[in-house]
């Protein structure tokens, strides 16, 4: 097996230490943002629509509803606080992409995926127009994504592609010396602050009328369809025409969702700001998102007070598939990201990272969300995002809106919306699985990307695992 830049070009031990001796454990997003409160939910409502989960998914539901239809009654239900889990924790990466990258789509939908990549962005430009529209501070900026080869066979990958850079083009947009090639797209992904996009989400849906709710777990959903549905959380019951279930990776109200997504945990640093030399040492005018290329791969960007934000490459799955917090502390991780930075970035050596935390991926078997509805046809659902569901949200917020109000739309109709994923399998079966394709990525990335047996045999049963 051969070894990869991070391995030959480790950082001195006492510069990961340093980095990290005083690192808190905490989302840096949600710091760095103000939370209103929501009250939690007592007594009986109703309501025409009600929303279970206040990520970005239930909110964009909230709000793509009352822009339909303003004299709606919306009700949304939160378990713990707006956008605490995944959309208050990622990398801010919004992408135009709807299937988690063009190869996954184009694999699985050939036929479909030009349109679903104009879907994509016509979702993308609809974002970026609901932002300047309520005048949303979320720091959105519209700088594309910056793709890097850092294995000479990774090169080859690129350069038939739109936007190519050579190593030194590359090298010219960010100065890191492991940088062979790259290349940016420039109008198909754009970076947010997570946590204030999730809160401005709020802030507009209740100006909209959408009555928010947290500390209020749905415990069950009652009806079979017939008449309307009941949402039971411990303190109170929402009776409602129509409710949208956008619970992402949390366990699913509906039994049959059970064994469709499994949470995959991912890795994230922030460091504190960077002077203005630090800065010039890097480059990175641009201000593009980067992600290099292995299977195990890194998503690295600037925030507004110009930290960076250094995520990813281990992706660790817990036996039992559970969401516990304990899983997000896992120092191990943490000390791989801040080795790989400083062999990225090794000009940065002194640097010091202020945050470092953990979420969990909803991951399922395809790669990008899936749809449905239950209760004949009163209640909808989006999950299975996998890792790329900021920008997506906004569009399975409206499959979901499509789906309960009977309409067959363009995007009702498109195959990736009605064909559901193959479900994971019970334990232990799912641990063992998991982990073996994790075992033979990490193999791939060692052995020039060429990817063994087992990964061939999945791709061909359609669940082959790309990045
Ligand atoms: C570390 C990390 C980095 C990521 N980076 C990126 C990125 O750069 N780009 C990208 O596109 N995607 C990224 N993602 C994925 C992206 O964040 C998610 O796909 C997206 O936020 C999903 O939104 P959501 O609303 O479906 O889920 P969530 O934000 O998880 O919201 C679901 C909500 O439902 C609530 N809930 C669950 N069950 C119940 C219940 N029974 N009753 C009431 N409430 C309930 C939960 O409390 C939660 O608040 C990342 C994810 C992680 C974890």
């Amino acid at each position: 097996m051969g070894t990869t830049v991070f391995e030959r070009r480790r950082p001195a031990q006492s510069v990961i230490d340093q980095s990290l001796s005083d690192t808190a454990f905490g989302v840096f997003w949600l710091d760095d943002v103000a939370r209103p409160k929501h009250p939690s939910l007592t007594g009986s409502v109703r309501a025409d629509l009600a929303i279970v989960g206040g990520g970005y998914a239930g909110l964009w539901t909230a709000v793509r509803a009352k822009e339909r239809d303003p004299e709606r009654r919306v009700v949304l239900l939160e378990a713990s606080r707006i956008a605490w889990a995944a959309s208050g924790r990622n990398g801010g990466f919004c992408e135009a992409s709807l299937t988690h990258g063009h190869e996954n789509g184009l694999t699985r939908w050939p036929e479909e995926i030009d349109r679903l990549e104009e879907l994509g962005l016509e979702n993308l430009d609809g974002i970026e127009q609901t932002i300047e529209r309520y005048g949303m501070q979320a720091d959105f900026e519209r700088t594309g994504q910056l793709a890097v080869a850092v294995e000479p066979h990774q090169v080859e990958w690129y350069r038939d592609e739109e936007g190519f850079l050579d190593r030194e083009a590359v090298q010219a947009e960010v100065h890191s010396d492991t940088f062979l090639a790259g290349a940016w797209e420039k109008d198909a992904c754009a970076l947010v602050h997570p946590a204030k996009l999730g809160m401005e989400l709020a802030r507009v849906a209740v100006e909209l009328g959408v009555e928010i709710y947290e500390h209020s777990l749905v415990r069950r959903v009652e009806g079979d369809g017939s008449s309307a549905i009941t949402l039971v959380t411990e303190h109170g019951k929402v009776t409602a025409d129509a409710v949208a279930l956008a619970t992402n990776v949390f366990p699913s109200l509906l039994k049959r969702n059970r064994l469709m997504t499994v949470p995959v945990y991912d890795y994230v640093l922030m460091t504190e700001p960077l002077s203005d030399e630090q800065l010039a040492s890097i480059g990175w005018s641009n201000r593009q998102g980067l992600a290099d290329s292995a299977n195990q791969f890194h998503y690295y960007r600037l925030t507004a007070d110009n930290r960076i934000l250094f995520g990813g490459y281990d992706a660790v799955y817990h036996y039992g598939g559970k969401v516990r917090p304990e899983y997000e502390d896992r120092m191990e991780s943490h000390r791989k990201l801040a080795s790989h930075f400083f062999t990225t970035f090794p000009q940065l050596e002194g640097l010091h990272f202020t945050h470092r935390w953990a979420g969990a991926i909803d991951s399922s078997s395809r790669f990008c969300a899936f749809f449905g509805t239950a209760r004949k046809g009163r209640v909808a659902y989006a999950t299975g995002f996998t890792g790329l569901g900021v920008g997506a949200a906004r569009f399975a917020a409206d499959v979901m809106l499509d789906k309960l109000a009977g309409e067959r739309t363009e995007r009702t109709e498109l195959q990736m919306v009605r064909e559901k994923p193959i479900p994971f399998p019970p334990e232990p079966a799912a641990s063992i699985g998991v982990n073996l394709v994790r075992a033979a990525m990490n193999q791939a990335d060692h052995n020039e990307g060429k990817r063994n047996l087992f990964l061939k045999t999945l791709d061909a049963v359609g669940m082959g695992f790309d990045s």
